[in-house]
């Protein structure tokens, strides 16, 4: 199942879900007690928002070998996690703006995995059970602030930093999927999720012995090599085999 947050016409947001080309409306929260109601909005009338609102953006840094080499780090020996904050999330479609701070603004195209249960101290083998879904992400970073700041809290934070969506899967298998990115047209990532040196349980099993997680939050799992610029005017889309797309324009602040 296809779980989105949208919009129809001047109408407020609201949940939904997706049956082939139709959208019906969520009575309820799809996080916890819901009903879905018949599906029978055209989806190319609605205006897909970024699927939840996130309490926290928990992301994890050189979780590829061919990044961390081409970063010309070491593959970490226990995860390396760091947060986005909720207010650099922007919907699809929506503009990542650089900002004049950084003269290196650069794409992480990765899977993302969304919580839909309240957990702590969950074992790598059972986060398949607080997990709700899987969805896209592209997880901004100046990179040039990167380097020189050291903690990554401005580089990874900006405004417009976090686009994900266009909706969160539920069936999704994320063992062994293609990512891809493309700049304007032009490919520069692709690797597997089969590749990631922590894999998603683990990452759960060591997040949420750090933090309680909660209904809404996110997993970024990290990128694989190709990362580059994005520039004034540039367009950025991230592919996931078998999960879809997610798009966004690049404009200047
Ligand atoms: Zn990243």
């Amino acid at each position: 199942m296809r779980f989105i947050r949208f919009q129809f016409k001047d109408q407020p947001a609201r949940q939904g879900w997706i049956l082939d080309d139709k959208v019906g409306e969520i009575e309820g929260d799809f996080f916890s007690e819901y009903r879905r109601l018949k599906a029978e909005i055209p989806l190319d009338e609605v205006r897909l928002l970024a699927p939840c609102q996130p309490g926290k953006i928990i992301c994890v840094g050189r979780n590829y070998a061919d990044h961390a080499r081409e970063m010309g780090n070491e593959v970490p020996k226990v995860p390396l996690i760091f947060m986005k904050p909720p207010s650099s999330v922007i919907n699809p479609g929506e503009t990542i703006l650089l900002p004049p701070q950084s003269k290196q603004v650069e794409h992480e195209a990765e899977l993302v995995a969304v919580i839909g249960k309240r957990g702590r101290h969950i074992a790598a083998d059972q986060a398949r059970e607080i997990i709700f879904g899987y969805t896209i992400g592209n997880d901004i970073t100046a990179r040039d602030l990167q380097k020189s700041d050291g903690q990554w809290t401005r580089a990874k934070g900006f405004d417009t930093f976090c686009p994900f969506g266009p909706w969160i899967d539920t069936e999704f298998d994320p063992a062994d999927a293609l990512i891809t990115c493309r700049v304007s047209g032009q490919p520069r990532q692709m690797g597997s999720t089969r590749d990631m040196v922590f894999n998603i349980g683990t990452l759960v099993a060591f997040v949420s012995s750090v933090m309680t997680l909660e209904p809404g939050d996110l997993i970024f799992t990290g990128t694989p090599a190709g990362i580059g610029p994005l520039l004034d005017g540039d367009d950025v889309t991230v592919e996931i085999e078998g999960l879809g797309t997610l798009t966004n324009p690049v404009g200047k602040e």
